[in-house]
Order: C-alpha cells, then structure tokens, then sequence
C-alpha cells in the first residue's frame, strides 16, 4: 500500500467527486451551447458550479470564468493586464509558481512590460515595505502579482495588507491562490484583489480545469478567441464534466473547511514532532509563525549527509510519494528557485511534505520514521 504525501502537487479525487462525474459521463454529453435538453442540462452542470465558485470566493457569478488550468487563468491575467489594460510594470516575488514566472519573462524579454522582484525575507514573507517603496518611487501603470500561499514551503501572504497597499498607489492586484482556495477562507469583498485563480486537481477535484476571478471593474478581452462560451470570455467548448467535477469538489471543501483543516494541521503537528525528536538539526521551512503556514506542507531541510541524497527516491522505494518542490514537467531534480530565494543552504538536502484530509495519523508516522530511518 502506498502513501500518497505530494498533495500539493495534485490531490486523489473523493469518491463523491467521482459519482459526480461518472454520472456526467454516462448521462450528460450534451453540448452546453445546444438549445435542446440535453444541451440545456448540461449547461446547468456549468452554471450550478460556478455559483458554488462565485459563493466559496464571495464574487458575483459574473466574475468567474472556467479554464483549462490556473497556468491559463495567471496566463490570461497578466498578459491580459499589460495587452488591454495599460500596465507597463509588474511587481511580483521570486518565489511564484512558473506558471507566472515564466509568463513574466515573455512578457519582459519580448518588451511589452518590465518587471520588478520585491523582496522576500528567509521565510518566504514579502517584504511590505519594499513593495511600498517600489509604488512610491514609479508611477508607471503597475499590477502587482504576489501568490497567496507558497507551493513549495506553505508561506501565507498577507493578501489583504498587499491589496489595500496596491490600492493605495493604484495598482492592480493579481493573486495566484490555487494553494488557497478551498482550504483556507477567501473572500474576495474583503480582499482588495483585481484577479485570483484555482485549479480543481488541488482540492480533490479533477486536472484540467480551473477558474479566474476578474473583478468587474477591471474586466479582460478574450484570451482564447473563437466562440461565445463563458459569456465570450474563452472559446472552446467547455470541459462540463471536469467543470461539474470542480464544483461538486469544491462545495464539499467549503462545507467541511474548518474540520479538514483541524484535521490536517494535527498530522503536520504530529509528523514535525516525530521528525523533531529523531533527527537532529531538522528545520522547518516558512513554518513560524504558524497562522502564516499552510496548514498542509511541511518542508523539511535537513542536516548534509552522505545518506541525504536521493531522499525522494529512497522514500518513493519505501512507499511513500513526496516531493523535492514543485512539480516539474522533467522528472528531473533542479535546484527549486523558491529555496534559492529564501537563500536555503542548497548543500542542505530538503523534501515537501504535503498531507490531505485523506491521510490517517498511521501514515504520518510511518512517513516520519521512515525519513528518520533513510536518513
Ligand atoms: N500556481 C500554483 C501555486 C500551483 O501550485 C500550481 C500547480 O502546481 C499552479 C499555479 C498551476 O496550476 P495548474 O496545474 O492548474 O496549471
């Protein structure tokens, strides 16, 4: 039997979820813009899920577009914002996900924006203060784009302290909360935000699928050109069974938030407790204070030692699947950036463990005696 602790990377879809599509697949394949019944049924799957979207976010529903992917909801908002909406500067974080990073370099080695790193301390929190000097010194059209939560060490931004700065200095405000959203609240009344995104595959829903949230005030053109769906916001036919998948996987997040995320944060309590007293010289990475961590990762770096390396594969031999960072297209072990941001020691070996309310104590302490043992 297997352990699965790489719940960051993607999550195993709830049975309820899979009822959910399993009926979608045998009974509902109409297409969601055909007039006739079966059309119309399966744009009310559509519909009904983007209210549980709307609601779990507190947006209106039509703030909330369905993509392919968060990758294509970040791609859509910060190509989208410098393309329609005037920015020419965008301030983010050493430590976002690729997805942005990447979008990021497009758009500043083809010209169309610069881009500028705020600073990030030894946990991963940004520096606050170098984000306001960066709007105070350069009025240029600016969005900001800082991720909620860290994928790789669980850092927590305070997101409503970064809006209410952005809006002081009039900068627009992307936030990539697919590490968020479904386990800890979000509303986006309270949040000065212009964009989030989530990804279904990260709260037990399916891959291949995702939303936007764009505030109405700052309202994008189409990235994906071709016909009217999601009110001519991204062509394509929609993916209704991934998209009821979503829904019915993100209302039983939102009904059972505060219980899971109990839960969870028992096993990680647990697990660094074992490792704390087994292995000397362990570290907890972005994990103090603890209302600023995730509640579902645990990064743990670890003393050099000739036993250290090929820890993920010693583990993965062991059972149990974990992760050295984010997951990577390559299969191959780079050194993860969001560690060399922070300025980990890279000669100190480290591995993401990431725990779901699907996981039981037993597995926990097996996974930390077992890292204890390998070591
Ligand atoms: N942003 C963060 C923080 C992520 O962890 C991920 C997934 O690894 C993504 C974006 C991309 O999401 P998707 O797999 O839906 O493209």
């Amino acid at each position: 039997m297997r352990i699965y602790l790489d719940n960051a990377a993607t999550t195993p879809m709830t049975s309820e979820v899979m009822e959910v599509m399993k009926d979608i697949m045998y009974n509902d394949f109409g297409n969601p813009s055909s007039i006739h019944a079966q059309g119309r049924k399966a744009r009310t799957i559509i519909e009904n899920a983007r209210k549980v979207v709307a609601k779990a976010v507190g947006s209106s529903l039509g703030e909330i577009f369905f993509t392919s992917s968060a990758t294509e909801s970040n791609n859509m908002v910060l190509k989208g914002a410098v393309w329609h909406k005037g920015i020419r500067r965008i301030l983010t974080t050493p430590i976002e996900h690729h997805c942005v990073l990447h979008s990021l370099d497009y758009l500043k080695h083809n010209g169309h924006c610069d881009v500028q790193f705020i600073k990030v301390n030894s946990g991963g929190w940004v520096d606050l203060d170098h984000l306001e000097d960066l709007l105070k010194h350069d009025s240029a059209p600016t969005l900001v784009s800082i991720m909620h939560a860290n994928n790789e060490i669980g850092t927590i931004q305070d997101i409503i302290s970064i809006g209410h700065i952005c809006k002081k200095y009039g900068a627009l405000f992307h936030s990539d909360t697919v590490q968020t959203f479904g386990k800890i609240p979000l509303d986006v009344q309270k949040i000065p935000v212009h964009f989030i995104s989530g990804s279904a595959h990260k709260l037990h829903g399916p891959k291949g699928v995702g939303f936007v949230y764009i505030n109405n005030e700052t309202m994008l053109p189409p990235f994906i050109h071709g016909g009217s769906q999601e009110r001519n916001m991204r062509a394509g036919t929609e993916n209704v069974l991934g998209i009821g998948g979503f829904g019915r996987a993100v209302e039983e997040a939102m009904n059972n938030i505060d219980q899971r995320k109990e839960y969870v944060l028992s096993l990680k309590k647990r697990f660094k407790e074992i490792l704390g007293s087994h292995i000397a010289d362990v570290i907890f990475l972005g994990d103090s204070p603890e209302q600023l961590s995730l509640h579902n990762i645990v990064n743990v770096s670890l003393p050099p030692s000739p036993k250290s390396d090929m820890l993920v594969i010693n583990m993965d031999i062991s059972g149990i699947s974990v992760s050295s960072g984010s997951a990577c297209t390559s299969g191959i072990e780079q050194e993860s950036h969001v560690l060399r941001a922070i300025g980990h020691d890279s000669q100190r070996p480290s591995v993401r463990f990431s725990f779901s309310h699907l996981n039981t104590p037993e597995e926990i302490e097996f996974a930390a005696h077992k890292l204890a043992e390998v070591l």
